[in-house]
């Protein structure tokens, strides 16, 4: 997976990040390596491998670019995941062997004024007969220029409060969707998020993912396992940060020698793979738990909380050790600096990861 990143992303990476976008062409030979499809059964065109290797493969691609990382991530994590999870027989059938073979998947939780309290969506379904009727906005949903197929939460009974809360399975042709304005972002720039308008949407009742008012229970689950995956970008960036740091410093020098020779220099370097080596471990551990059926959820939020802020202290020590090189886009480090941010951020905030370490701990 590494060397296919460096062979077929790497070259492209700084042209994605100022255009902010990914082509369809490397997306295609995403689908073609089996990376689009990791859990998906073999007998319906995926790879049939587990969580685990999917979180293998956000990291490799991670180390790349964080960007292209994140849409497998999605796809893989999120969408896949929870089809795996939740979806009817028919509609596994229907939808698994497309997301394995070409289609994109993007999952759209998030509004304008729920983010973190996010089941206080505002977004309604109503129901009528054979269909339901989906009425409302999604804000920041990756992947949402290229997907074909989005997991949509909205409230069927907002009398219930979040109890109403049900998932549908939209596909982009549905009557009354729409992908609406893409985000001009800080980092991973090639990632789309965009806004979803839905106007009077009209979505078959057989793709009711899960059950009617089950919804917040399919989000929870999802995004507990979700974050797993982030941690595992968060790793793979910083990886590529130390990567791209340790050549530079040997190569570099000031005063008659390789910067590298500096015990300061080493020392910086030595505390950063101590940290990375940490974070990847309760990266792993989180996926193992997963993996094996044992409880994660404590777990899952350790590893997004603590990686994504190793990532953030790794990327900045990368753009330190190449000096004023490191604050210009002709070096790869400020971009990975960019991309870093986002992990304290996206599927629960830094603090949202606290409160669950917290109501864990403290039973
Ligand atoms: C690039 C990008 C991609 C994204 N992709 C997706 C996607 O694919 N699908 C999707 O559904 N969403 C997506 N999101 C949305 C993302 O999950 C939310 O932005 C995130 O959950 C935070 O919500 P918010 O932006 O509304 O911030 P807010 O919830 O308003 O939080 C603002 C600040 O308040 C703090 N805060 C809020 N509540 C509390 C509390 N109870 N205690 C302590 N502190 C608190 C937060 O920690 C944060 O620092 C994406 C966002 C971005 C930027």
């Amino acid at each position: 997976m590494y060397e296919f990143a460096d062979r077929e992303i790497r070259p492209a990476v700084r042209e994605m990040d100022e255009q902010a976008r990914i082509p369809r062409q490397l997306i295609d030979k995403l689908f073609e390596l089996g990376v689009m499809g990791i859990e998906v059964p073999e007998s319906q065109g995926g790879s049939g491998a587990g969580f685990f290797h999917a979180v293998l493969a956000v990291e490799a691609l991670s180390r790349v670019d964080p960007s292209v990382a994140v849409l497998v991530d999605v796809q893989n994590t999120l969408v896949i995941n929870a089809l795996l999870k939740w979806a009817s027989a028919s509609l596994k059938q229907q939808y698994l062997p497309r997301l394995a073979a070409g289609t994109v998947g993007a999952y759209a939780l998030s509004e304008a004024g729920s983010g973190s309290d996010a089941f206080a969506l505002s977004t309604r379904a109503s129901g009528t007969g054979d269909s339901f009727v989906l009425s409302g906005r999604k804000l920041w949903i990756t992947n949402a220029n290229e997907a074909d197929l989005f997991i949509v939460f909205a409230n069927a009974d907002p009398d219930a409060g979040y109890h109403g809360i049900t998932a549908f399975v939209v596909e982009r042709g549905f009557p009354g969707f729409v992908v609406g304005k893409k985000e001009d972002k800080l980092g991973i720039r090639a990632s789309s998020t965009c806004e979803l308008l839905l106007e009077d949407c009209r979505v078959p009742r057989g793709n009711v993912l899960g059950d009617i008012g089950k919804g917040y229970k399919v989000a929870i689950e999802t995004l507990n396992e979700g974050r797993i995956g982030i941690g595992a970008q968060m790793i793979g960036l910083a990886q590529g940060a130390l990567d791209h740091a340790l050549r530079y410093t040997k190569e570099r020098k000031q005063f008659g020698k390789a910067i590298a020779e500096f015990q300061a220099v080493q020392f910086e370097l030595a505390r950063a793979a101590t940290e990375l080596e940490a974070a990847r471990l309760t990266v792993y551990n989180a996926a193992r738990l997963r993996d094996a059926g044992e409880p994660f959820v404590k777990e899952a939020a350790m590893c997004k909380l603590f990686s994504s802020e190793v990532a953030e202290r790794v990327t900045s020590l990368a753009v330190n050790l190449y000096g004023g090189y490191g604050f210009v886009k002709d070096y790869p480090v400020e971009k990975l600096y960019r991309d870093a941010k986002i992990g304290q951020i996206y599927e629960g905030t830094s603090n949202l990861q606290l409160q669950t370490i917290a109501k864990q701990i403290l039973g």
